[in-house]
């Protein structure tokens, strides 16, 4: 998503898209093999499944008003997005939820194909297992096609955005 290609498609105000670690959420503090406390850490905040989390007064799931005034480090220190690994999870999930194995075993790799499908769901994209668009066999928003972004993805992402952007004034 931030191909040089794309800067300034129907007026794509971004050249790129940073991205900075907020925070950790880990049930037990010493799961973190670490003592910097300068990011923050969460223990002991669990969803109704029981996975650790990060505070919701931080997240933007929760506060798409974009109100972030009960995060303890206020909306600085809020999270867009999450990654959450799982344990003997096969595939992916909504936002960015990947087992755990595969995640960890593909740190090397500059695909990280599942979870840039993930990713891909994030930025709008939908999955595509019971229709291939016409033309087209192989890209990664249809799971196990491919193993990077392709262009076809990088058009549906800027197709997204042509309906996307009125909301935001371009
Ligand atoms: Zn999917």
């Amino acid at each position: 998503m931030v191909e040089s290609d794309g800067t300034g498609h129907n007026a794509w105000p971004y050249t790129t898209v940073p991205v900075n670690i907020v925070g950790w959420a880990v049930k037990n503090r010493a799961t973190l093999q670490w003592t910097d406390n300068s990011v923050d850490i969460y223990t002991g905040i669990l969803d109704g499944g029981g996975a650790p989390q990060c505070a919701p007064d931080c997240g933007r799931f929760f506060h798409q008003d974009g109100d972030y005034s009960r995060c303890p480090g206020g909306a600085a220190r809020h999270y867009d997005q999450s990654l959450w690994l799982t344990k003997g999870f096969q595939g992916g999930d909504w936002g960015q939820r990947v087992g755990q194995e595969y995640f960890t075993s593909a740190l090397g790799q500059e695909n990280i194909h599942i979870y840039l499908h993930e990713v891909g769901h994030t930025f709008g994209l939908d999955d595509f297992y019971d229709w291939t668009p016409t033309g087209q066999c192989c890209f990664l928003m249809k799971a196990g096609s491919a193993d990077r972004i392709t262009e076809f993805d990088q058009w549906m992402f800027r197709d997204f955005w042509r309906h996307l952007k009125s909301r935001y004034g371009l």
